[in-house]
């Protein structure tokens, strides 16, 4: 289903929202110098907003948790002097507060705080009647109903210009990624809400910053409409998230190096090109659909045997032999490993409820 939201185009003086649209500063305003000399940098590239963070949701106590508000002036300065569009982080209805009467132009609401409806509600109630758009980025669960309901609950409030921050989703374990894309959850916002404008935050789903450009990349390609990046005018000595930040030249370096490929298809061979192959994707669906049925069937008459005979559903054995048989063939047929084990955990799941069903 499709969400009719009432939304409006993000209009800001003097920029157009238009691909790729940069936001970029360091994590935390540090110091009035470290500030003004990043937006100073900043602003040769093709940057529109500033941002800084001001109060930091650190995981850990004793880590820099953000100056505070009296941190807010050099953002002011930032705007009068460079003429970029602040924004800062928010978590509750005095931080609102704050960074409005400091004429600060955008807020962002961080992944902790989309996480939590009360938080949300709080800052929506806060925001009610100001004009000012709003940043909303990815709850820090894989959970696009929460992300969903934030922007409900913001744009409820009368907020009508508001932004989609993927920022990635933390899990337990080692990955290569801080927190891991999971691309198909913005693209299902973005099929879900199709107006709102969509950024990556390549930032906090890196951690590391070699990784940035493959993510920034990624995000161009998936259609999305901007960035949302973290620059720092010295990364080793940032307070918070230095491995991630890079500096204002490097950012005009990774910028450069974008390929921005072109959104709509308008060359008529290409089109008939395609229509033909998606022809064929589609019959493959449906041959797909159409086995995934008989497969099905066949579950539910084994649940039927295992009902009359009062065996359990699950055979951990069984289970594990089809696994591993199938993730070997996905091998050999050149599938990823990761691609064949989510399918047959999704038909296993399937047939589970199946055979659930026929025994109780
Ligand atoms: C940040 O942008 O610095 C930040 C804290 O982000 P997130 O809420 O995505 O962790
Ligand atoms: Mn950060």
């Amino acid at each position: 289903m499709v969400l009719n939201l009432k939304l409006e185009k993000i209009t800001l003086p003097g920029i157009e929202f238009k691909r790729p649209f940069i936001v970029s500063g360091p994590c935390s305003a540090e110091t009035e110098t470290q500030v003004l000399e990043t937006a100073r940098r900043l602003v040769k590239y093709n940057v529109s907003v500033f941002r800084a963070g001001i109060w930091k949701p650190r995981t850990r106590p004793d880590s820099f948790e953000g100056l505070g508000s009296v941190a807010l002036p050099w953002l002011k300065k930032v705007r009068e002097e460079t003429g970029l569009y602040t924004i800062t982080e928010v978590a509750n209805a005095w931080h609102v507060k704050e960074a409005i009467d400091n004429g600060i132009d955008i807020l962002w609401i961080g992944a902790r705080t989309t996480a939590n409806p009360f938080a949300v509600q709080e800052l929506a109630n806060a925001i009610k009647g100001l004009n000012i758009p709003v940043f909303i980025k990815n709850p820090i669960n894989p959970d696009i109903e929460l992300w969903i309901g934030a922007i409900e609950r913001i744009n409820k409030a009368g907020i009508k210009r508001i932004v989609a921050v993927h920022r990635g989703f933390s899990s337990y374990g080692v990955s290569h990624f801080r927190n891991i894309p999971q691309w198909e959850i913005p693209i299902e916002l973005k099929r879900r809400i199709p107006d709102i404008p969509l950024l990556t935050d390549p930032s906090h789903i890196c951690g590391s910053r070699e990784l940035l450009y493959g993510v920034s990349q990624k995000a161009m390609d998936l259609n999305f409409d901007g960035l949302f990046i973290e620059s720092h005018i010295d990364p080793e000595n940032a307070l918070s998230d230095k491995d991630q930040q890079i500096t204002p030249e490097e950012l005009g370096e990774l910028l450069n190096r974008l390929v921005l490929r072109k959104t709509k298809i308008t060359n008529h061979r290409l089109i008939d090109k395609l229509t033909e192959l998606r022809k064929q994707i589609d019959y493959f669906d449906d041959e797909m659909m159409m086995i995934f049925e008989k497969r099905m069937k066949v579950s539910e008459v084994i649940g039927e045997n295992k009902k009359k005979s009062n065996i359990t559903i699950l055979q951990p054995q069984r289970w594990n032999d089809i696994l591993e048989k199938r993730m070997k063939m996905g091998t050999r047929m050149g599938l990823s490993q990761e691609f064949v084990a989510k399918i047959f955990r999704a038909i296993h799941q399937e047939s589970i409820n199946r055979q659930n069903k026929v025994m109780n």
